[in-house]
């Protein structure tokens, strides 16, 4: 078997709704990065759903040349499945002709959710297992969670869905992570994704900066692991994180089109700015609007040897030095993903 491995370099012609339409959750995981003060606590009712889809799938909205046909979907919480009106948003999104709709969850599977939709509306349920085993996953999202998303996954595949799987890698599990594909093969799995912890939401408000990864432990297992999978027959990405000299630095927020919809209104372009009222856009009276400075935007625009502004202002922990203070290597955009495919 042949793995192709590339870096997915952001895609001009594309752009990905990150649609958080409520944000209650059922569950408390030590990593999660919801934030009620900066994104609230509203669930949206199914009328506004349709008008903030409907505002993302026009051309020109914030964009002057996509349309809809190039907007991936993905609906997020909270655990997008508590809400009960789920099942429309699927339908009123592929009725708009979303390009692709992806609906990431927790695994419980709320509101008989697989009963409310087809294979042929969804095209993927994504389901965040962080651990091979109860004792690793349950310790971050708590107990009974790993049984519960297992029989989830069961449950999707042998309706025909087809099955993601989302692993956050953090010091508290990535010694764990080289267990993971085979049991995803097993499950039926088609796609695997390794993300790396955030400092943001719970483990920023806990100070918890002990759970990011050196770059040694990054590269000792990831890359590893990520092969594994690929061997196996699964699609994996994970982030690259950092840059090696020769390799070129871009950031998301300047070009591609990435937007993060929190059901307060709040619209941001890159992910680490979610603590802070740094957004981009805001949807007001179901507009969206560019929001004056100084936001995100702004911060995109400054050139520093680091890479990625944010990283340097809210993760310097993640940099490292020479003895004459220059980066030992650049932070990556977290964005930018290293893709292997088997063929
Ligand atoms: S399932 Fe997701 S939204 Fe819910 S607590 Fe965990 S990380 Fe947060
Ligand atoms: S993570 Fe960094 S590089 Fe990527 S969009 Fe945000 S600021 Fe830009």
């Amino acid at each position: 078997m042949d793995i192709v491995k590339r870096t997915v370099e952001f895609k001009p012609h594309s752009r990905n709704l990150f649609f958080h339409i409520l944000t209650a959750c059922n569950l408390r995981c030590r990593h999660c990065y919801i934030n009620p003060e900066q994104h609230g606590t509203k669930t949206l009712d199914i009328a506004t759903i349709k008008k903030w889809l409907r505002l993302f799938s026009l051309s020109g909205q914030p964009s002057t040349f996509k349309s809809v046909s190039d907007t991936n979907v993905i609906f997020l919480g909270g655990e997008p499945t508590l809400h009960p009106d789920l099942s429309q948003a699927i339908r009123d999104a592929k009725g708009l002709g979303y390009a692709s709709i992806t609906v990431d969850t927790n695994g419980y599977l709320f509101n008989d959710i697989l009963d409310r939709v087809s294979p042929l509306e969804v095209d993927y349920f994504s389901f965040s297992l962080d651990g091979s085993t109860k004792e690793v996953n349950d310790a971050i999202r708590g107990q009974g969670c790993y049984d519960t998303c297992i029989k989830g996954m069961k449950e999707a595949v042998s309706r025909g869905f087809t099955i993601s799987s989302i692993f956050t890698a953090s010091r508290a599990n990535i010694k764990d992570l080289p267990n993971m594909p085979p049991i995803l093969k097993r499950l039926g799995v088609s796609r695997f994704f390794i993300q790396v912890i955030g400092i943001r939401g719970n483990p920023a408000k806990r100070n918890e900066t002990d759970l990011q990864l050196r770059y040694e432990e990054w590269m000792e297992i990831v890359p590893e692991t990520a092969l594994h999978a690929a061997e196996l027959g699964m699609y994996c990405t994970y982030p690259k994180v950092f840059l090696e000299a020769e390799e070129s630095f871009s950031c998301a927020g300047l070009v591609a089109e990435n937007y993060f919809v929190f059901p307060n209104g709040r619209v941001y372009t890159c992910p680490l700015c979610e603590d802070y009222p740094l957004h981009a856009y805001e949807i007001r009276d179901d507009l969206l609007e560019k929001r004056p400075p100084l936001t995100e935007t702004e911060l995109f625009e400054l050139k520093i040897p680091e890479g990625c502004v944010m990283n340097r202002i809210f993760h310097p922990g993640n940099i490292e030095y020479d003895k004459e203070g220059n980066p030992v290597r650049k932070i990556a955009c977290c964005m930018l993903k290293e893709e292997l495919i088997s063929r």
